[in-house]
């Protein structure tokens, strides 16, 4: 019954495709996918997870920390494109079925010996190129099912495993489970605790007008939390994961369904999606926790912007503004095989207690402590202070409309109010400007000294954007445009107005510095004789700095890859602008291969299909790597393979 209200879905959803111009019907359930690896029959990840900025579109295969498995094709079909890169899927096969869809095979460790052949011949010809992405379905190769096409690997992101995708005629991603593959699972989600969201200035959760969470408790066969209180328009997330038999690994859970006093009012369901929207995870889940915290909170309301297809869209978002009084929440979840769990919570609603009032009087920032003036809570709408925040931030409002004393801090509310100046100690004084999605936006700097232009489609929804601009020198300044913690869609620009007395711009480029691995990541930059201009894919703090040290070369060494393909690695480490690995060269006795680039693991990989090292007592290995900012290192390393030890000489 449910696998067919699945397929019912399915061919709906095709059939109203604005991409269904496909000339074969396309139906997964007619055809037998053969599981594609002999690795494992198990899955570290399912369909729909979240990842660093988009959804998982695939089943992650076990393949226990190895590489080397074989790789089979799951239907007949052709080779329809391959590609190899330091990124991403790294190496990868794409095949084309019959009836128009694709399948996925990334990460590998190398292709079959035809395909490995063929990429090979295209790279050597294009200059020892490590790159490709090539369509051949033009040479038409074709694979019978079970064909090995390749073998398992950890190339592009992540560990060890196989990345098996599929993909409509369309090329819009599908659950692998909707066909006749599946996985033993006979347990059901596991709910961590839910989100409680304030979705206007005046409402409060716990008291406060912030992003409230709670750990739940498992009671019988189920899951509890308890009683929350709360005021004003909210929305509600689960932070749930699904498992399944032998193995630990946490998964996406595919049903979630959100009740309040016997009412319906959220159901998502994750089938499919299409590439466009797949940055829209940022907003399918409870994003500042997701930034924080790294934990995946899934809302339980449509947030403004959202067009994903995974929801009931019957006219209730899930967005709750409830009445006072008591209201009994149930939340469920589901795995893809209709295990499912159920959670429950007491909300308890009172009328929003706040009052207009004035700022109060800062203390002098530039002198004074500043307590946790960094990080205001910020939201599409509006800005919260704790009272400790509001004593060292600057609010230039003589209209008390607009500001609300809590009875846990302030509010500035946003919404009717353009060109509102705050002063926050750590960046500086800024105008807010609202940046609204479908039109072009501007904003410029309390100082006239610099200004940012969004495309129409930077933000998912209308947002009030500052920036501020902090110079210590002509060729070192910090900017900010906040809120740094909002996602975007969308790359922008942002135009510093450049000193005369700035001449020297070589090797001078904007950088973000990533929080997390405490590393500065370049920023598309260029410089005209008035701007520094910056073009990031988010908002945040930039810093104008000078590259003008070379990569490191070291720790050559001879290593055998599980195919049996011998290479040589040399780690490579670039402080600043990072390794142009394209323009990397690598000899070994004098004879030129491809210098393959693995970031996650810092290092140079000489690879050439005729690289056998058996006869020789020594090797001389030489690597030439540039820097983006082309800073040029050489070096020429002796491998004594006797020893197994490499020396590097001037
Ligand atoms: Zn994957």
């Amino acid at each position: 019954m449910k696998r067919t209200v699945f397929l019912i879905f399915l061919i709906y959803w095709i059939a109203g495709s604005a991409f269904g111009q496909q000339q074969h019907s396309f139906n997964p359930k007619e055809y037998q996918y053969l599981w594609p690896t002999e690795a494992s029959s198990f899955l570290s990840s399912t369909f729909g997870e979240t990842r660093a900025g988009h959804f998982h579109a695939a089943l992650d295969i076990k393949t226990w920390g190895r590489r080397g498995y074989k790789v089979f094709a799951t239907r007949d079909g052709i080779v329809d494109r391959i590609a190899i890169g330091p990124r991403g899927y790294g190496k990868v096969i794409y095949l084309k079925h019959a009836d128009g869809s694709y399948s996925v095979y990334a990460h590998l460790l190398a292709f079959n010996d035809r395909l490995q052949q063929l990429a090979d011949s295209m790279r050597f010809s294009n200059d020892y190129a490590f790159e490709i992405d090539r369509k051949i379905d033009d040479r038409n190769i074709r694979v019978n099912q079970g064909e090995v096409i390749g073998f398992s690997g950890a190339s592009g992101i992540g560990p060890p495993h196989l990345h098996f995708e599929l993909r409509t005629p369309s090329e819009k991603p599908y659950n692998p489970l909707l066909t006749n593959l599946h996985v033993r699972d006979t347990i059901p989600p596991q709910i961590k605790g839910i989100s409680v969201e304030p979705l206007s200035a005046a409402s409060t959760i716990e008291g406060k007008n912030a992003i409230y969470t709670k750990r739940a408790w498992r009671k019988n066969d189920h899951y509890e939390l308890g009683t929350v209180r709360a005021s004003g328009k909210i929305g509600l997330g689960v932070n749930v994961f699904d498992q399944s038999n032998k193995v630990h690994n946490a998964y996406a859970v595919y049903e979630l369904q959100l009740t309040i006093d016997g009412q319906d009012l959220f159901k998502s369901r994750i089938d499919s999606f299409s590439y466009d929207e797949t940055h829209q995870m940022f907003i399918d889940r409870v994003y500042p926790i997701l930034k924080n915290s790294k934990q995946g909170y899934q809302r339980l309301f449509i947030a403004d912007g959202n067009s994903l297809p995974f929801y009931q869209r019957d006219g209730k978002d899930g967005k709750l503004n409830l009445a006072t009084g008591t209201h009994q929440v149930r939340i469920r979840a589901t795995d893809y095989f209709g295990n499912s769990t159920t959670t429950h919570l007491t909300l308890n609603i009172t009328d929003p207690q706040i009052t207009h009032t004035l700022p109060p009087e800062s203390v002098d920032k530039e002198n004074g402590e500043r307590g946790n003036a960094e990080a205001p809570h910020w939201f599409h709408n509006w800005i919260t202070f704790e009272d400790s925040q509001i004593k060292h931030i600057t609010v230039a409002t003589t209209d008390s409309t607009n500001f609300y004393k809590h009875k846990n801090g302030y509010a500035l509310n946003l919404e009717s109010s353009d060109n509102q100046y705050i002063k926050i100690p750590s960046t500086g004084p800024m105008q807010l400007h609202r940046i609204i999605p479908g039109n072009r936006g501007y904003l410029s700097s309390a100082d006239g000294q610099g200004f940012a232009v969004f495309p129409e489609h930077t933000f998912y929804d209308t947002l009030s954007v500052g920036m501020s601009i902090q110079k210590s020198r002509n060729d070192s300044m910090r900017v900010h445009i906040l809120p740094e913690t909002f996602p975007i869609n969308e790359q922008f620009s942002f135009y510093i107005s450049r000193d005369s007395s700035l001449t020297d711009i070589q090797k001078l480029a904007w950088y973000k510095l990533d929080r997390e691995d405490h590393e500065w990541e370049l920023i598309p930059t260029n410089f005209t004789k008035e701007y520094l201009i910056g073009h990031p894919e988010t908002l945040g703090t930039f810093s104008i700095l000078r590259d003008t040290v070379a990569p490191e070369l070291r720790r050559p060494r001879l290593r055998r890859r599980p195919d049996g393909q011998w290479l040589v690695m040399v780690d490579v480490k670039d402080n600043l602008s990072g390794l142009d690995y394209p323009r990397t060269k690598i000899w070994v006795n004098n004879k030129r291969g491809i210098a393959e680039f693995e970031p996650e693991d810092d290092r140079i990989v000489y690879y050439h299909p005729g690289f056998n090292p058996s006869s020789s007592s020594s090797l001389t290995v030489t690597v030439e790597a540039f820097d983006y900012m082309g800073n040029k290192k050489s070096r020429t390393f002796y491998l004594n393979l006797n020893k197994r030890n490499g020396t590097a000489k001037k």
